[in-house]
């Protein structure tokens, strides 16, 4: 999609600090950290929210944890725990409307979330 900010990022458009880069997904820093580590796992697809995650998706979803898990593992953190999450909407928080799985670690998380 043309104006979304992490199409643009996929593309080169926008510079990030990615740290993982493959044929389904990319992983970068979070621009405005929320935890010592806060990477973004995202697909190369534009799927807005998880509410247009199709059946076709379906891998790439579970790929994106699985990388999580990669890169939580090379980032020593976890061991200790790590949370991946994922906002739909804007009630509960999602701003850039291109599916993307934060994973946050390195200081306590607390439960329920805010
Ligand atoms: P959401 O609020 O949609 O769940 O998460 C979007 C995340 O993307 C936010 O944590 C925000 O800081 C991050 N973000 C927004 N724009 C950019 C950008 O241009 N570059 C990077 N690296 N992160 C961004
Ligand atoms: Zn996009």
């Amino acid at each position: 999609m043309s104006d979304c900010v992490f199409c643009k990022i996929r593309d080169g458009e926008i510079p990030a600090r990615k740290v993982h880069e493959d044929d389904a997904c990319i992983a970068f820093e979070d621009i405005r950290p929320a935890a010592p580590v806060h990477l973004l796992v995202v697909p190369r697809k534009h799927i807005p929210t998880t509410l247009d995650v199709a059946p076709e998706d379906e891998q790439v979803v579970g790929h994106l944890h699985v990388v999580a898990a990669k890169l939580a593992r090379e980032r020593g953190v976890a061991e200790a725990g790590f949370r991946t999450v994922m906002n739909c909407n804007a009630g509960a928080g999602q701003s850039v409307f291109h599916l993307h799985l934060h994973l946050l670690a390195g200081r306590g998380l607390r439960w329920p979330p805010g």
